[in-house]
């Protein structure tokens, strides 16, 4: 996509430093000094002192670059290359390390919003703005809601019901009120079938975020109801009682990761992370300790107020560390470093795959197919916990991770203090920059027009192994400081870049990306999906039902099928029969969307939500396929429907073919979509 200009920023304008007409934009950098990736010479800021920027905030102590000392090749790169124009107005708490990674990035930033189309807008909470119909966002419609405790604990137990090994990364829970029964029922069952069973329980309110209402029981009976269940759901699930600890402290990690694109899916997570410490020793939950929020949660919320949190500007201790120096740690204790991180992979891939589904709904509903949008992409943030033998266990994922890179420090009362946190800044900073960077819209173009790899122009390891800028330079590459850089991060990359799997550079736009910003660092976001596709395509059922239940949905900008819709979808895919008449079909509608729509999940629309959608294909499936397992039996189904809308497809087809004027499929796209069904076809009598 080109670009659109302003008035003030001629085609072919050398690329100066943002200079926001309201002469808000903060100081850029010198030439080379941009590059640097993290927290070099940076002082702390008393909080109101210095040059406020747009929103008031101390602003970093950078020197402004003197206009037209930007020069040479790069200078003449850049004026050829329109700039990427980025609208931070809504990054909120975002908004410093956002601007770091622009001011590294060249990049133009409208901190108050523009007039004229943005490339990308950066939204610091959620998607919703109705003014945006070009461009990319950072939030996908309907992640919040996905990623609520609640949403989250029923996609992965829909998921759980089809593939119960491959979905043992989340801790068995139960959604409360309205399976609170089954909850007792159960836990009573297993204690019985084991008497020496001590489990304890985690109770954590929806859309609770910091540890906000969490509490631990040892039984049922202790779980509050006192007025607030009722108001407010929550899911209460099986406490991990024998986590990793290290220093004797219990910690857990927050991995960013990209999702990139819904369709086609691509995930990226970035090489490195954080982990957050507890600051009390852990002990395995009793009674007596139950209450001990610095022993048992590891929210850094709840942790800084702990007269024991440890600050520090070294990524190997204090209460935040980055995770690739808790990785480097396990590997010298002799751990299995690379099994963990295939692990965490596909613990990530396996997520999303159960996200993905709901998410298309909503993306059709707020973007509907055909009309102008966005595209978007989003940082997500998985919180995840190691179990003493290593397996990652999956806590939550954030919709809105924190990027910020500075905390509060309360000098003497009410007088506080922005102190910069490298590990934060070291982190965060990447992450944003370098998912700028594969988000790049003009990389887009030129891999359109390239279509296929570039060569690396240097061509030496650093480019093929991206954790090896340290210790083998690019002849022509990074700025002298930002080798120096390179190499004090040396101990974070070099043992275990190889440790988390690096792999060679990841496609195309990794070495177009490379190649045209040589005094940028290797990316930090590592391409998992499709990289790793083949290994989980068939856990992607759930996926291909929505599919069937987006087609059925018929007005576009809903998310709920109605009667008619359903009937249509059971007639069009013959699975009405003597046995199931469409009496019975009607009965299954209203049981299931009336039960679906009591639990109180969403009364914005009326009718079957994709969840309850899914419950009655499920039941379906089973009728159809009885003695099979319950992926087989989804599977079969599924085939079985695709199969008769495909020929449905060929037979309408066939029929404005006889009328209509002869197209070649090129020349038509819909009439691509039928080389889909015919295949569709093929592949079923094939398959039968
Ligand atoms: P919040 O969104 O409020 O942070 P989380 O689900 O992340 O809620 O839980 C808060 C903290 O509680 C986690 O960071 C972790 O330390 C602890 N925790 C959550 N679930 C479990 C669990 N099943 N087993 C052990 N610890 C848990």
């Amino acid at each position: 996509m080109e670009p659109a200009r302003e008035a003030e920023e001629p085609p072919g304008s050398p690329a100066l430093p943002a200079e926001e007409p309201q002469g808000a934009q903060p100081a850029g950098p010198p030439p080379g000094d941009g590059a640097l990736p993290a927290a070099a010479g940076r002082g702390r800021g008393r909080r109101g002192a210095g040059p406020k920027g747009p929103a008031g905030r101390a602003v970093r102590g950078r020197g402004r670059r003197a206009p037209g000392r930007r020069g040479g090749e790069e200078g003449g790169r850049a004026a050829r290359r329109p700039r990427v124009t980025v609208d931070s107005s809504k990054a909120k708490t975002s908004l410093e390390a956002l601007k770091i990674s622009l001011r590294q990035l060249h990049w133009r930033e409208y901190p108050f919003g523009r007039r004229l189309p943005c490339d990308i807008y950066w939204h610091g909470v959620s998607f919703h703005d109705n003014n945006i119909f070009s461009g990319q966002v950072n939030k996908f419609p309907g992640m919040t809601e996905m990623v609520r405790k609640v949403t989250l604990s029923r996609a992965v137990r829909t998921m759980q019901d089809l593939f119960p090994l491959e979905y043992n990364f989340y801790p068995r829970s139960w959604i409360l009120p309205e399976e609170l029964p089954l909850f007792v029922d159960e836990v009573h069952m297993m204690k019985d079938s084991d008497p020496s069973w001590k489990p304890t329980f985690i109770v954590k309110p929806d859309g609770g975020c910091q540890g906000d209402g969490i509490y631990l029981i040892k039984d049922p009976s202790d779980i509050r109801q006192t007025g607030s269940i009722q108001s407010r759901p929550a899911v209460v699930q099986e406490y991990i009682c024998k986590p990793l600890l290290v220093d004797k402290l219990k910690f857990d990690i927050r991995l960013y990761v990209l999702l990139k694109s819904l369709e086609p899916l691509e995930i990226y997570i970035a090489k490195d992370g954080l982990s957050r410490f507890c600051t009390e020793p852990y002990q395995e939950p009793t009674l007596k300790n139950l209450h001990q929020v610095f022993m048992h949660l590891t929210n850094y919320s709840l942790n800084i107020h702990s007269g024991n949190f440890i600050h520090s500007d070294n990524v190997n201790t204090g209460s935040k560390r980055t995770f690739s120096s808790i990785l480097c740690r396990l590997s010298s204790r002799g751990a299995d470093v690379k099994k963990l991180w295939s692990d965490i992979i596909s613990l990530v891939i396996k997520t999303i795959i159960a996200l993905t589904p709901e998410l298309k709904v909503y993306y059709q509903s707020d973007i509907p197919a055909g009309k102008p949008g966005p595209t978007c992409f989003q940082i997500l943030g998985f919180d995840i916990l190691l179990m003493k033998n290593l397996k990652p266990m999956l806590l939550e994922v954030n919709a809105n991770p924190s990027m910020r890179i500075e905390h509060e420090q309360e000098l003497s009362p009410g007088v506080f203090e922005n102190v910069p946190s490298p590990v934060d800044e070291e982190v965060k900073v990447a992450v944003i920059r370098d998912t700028l960077r594969l988000m790049d819209p003009q990389n887009k173009k030129r891999k359109d027009i390239q279509s296929g790899a570039l060569p690396c122009l240097s061509n030496c390891l650093c480019c093929l192994f991206p954790g090896h800028q340290g210790s083998h330079l690019c002849q022509d590459g990074p700025s002298q400081r930002l080798r120096n850089k390179c190499q004090t991060l040396e101990h974070v990359s070099e043992a275990n870049e190889e440790l988390l799997d690096i792999g060679p550079a990841d496609g195309p736009e990794h070495e177009t990306t490379r190649t045209l910003e040589p005094d940028l660092p290797s990316l930090c976001l590592k391409q998992v999906f499709p990289k790793y596709a083949k290994q989980f395509n068939y856990l992607r059922l759930v996926d291909r039902v929505a599919a069937l239940f987006i087609r059925f949905l018929g007005v576009k900008g809903t998310t709920k099928l109605g009667p008619t819709g359903f009937r249509t979808f059971i007639r069009n895919c013959k699975l009405s029969n003597s046995n199931f008449s469409m009496a019975c079909v009607d009965i299954l509608y209203i049981d299931i969307t009336r039960r679906w729509n009591s639990m109180g999940i969403d009364h914005k629309e009326s009718g079957m939500c994709l969840q309850a959608f899914v419950e009655a294909f499920f039941c379906l499936a089973q009728k159809k396929y009885k003695s099979l397992p319950l992926h087989q039996q989804v599977t079969s189904l599924i085939d079985f429907c695709e199969y008769q809308l495909a020929v449905l497809d060929e037979k309408r087809r066939a029929a404005c073919h006889a009328d209509g004027p002869h197209l070649t499929p090129a020349a038509h796209p819909s009439l691509l979509s039928r080389t889909a069904s015919a295949s569709k076809l093929s592949d079923y009598r094939n398959h039968r």
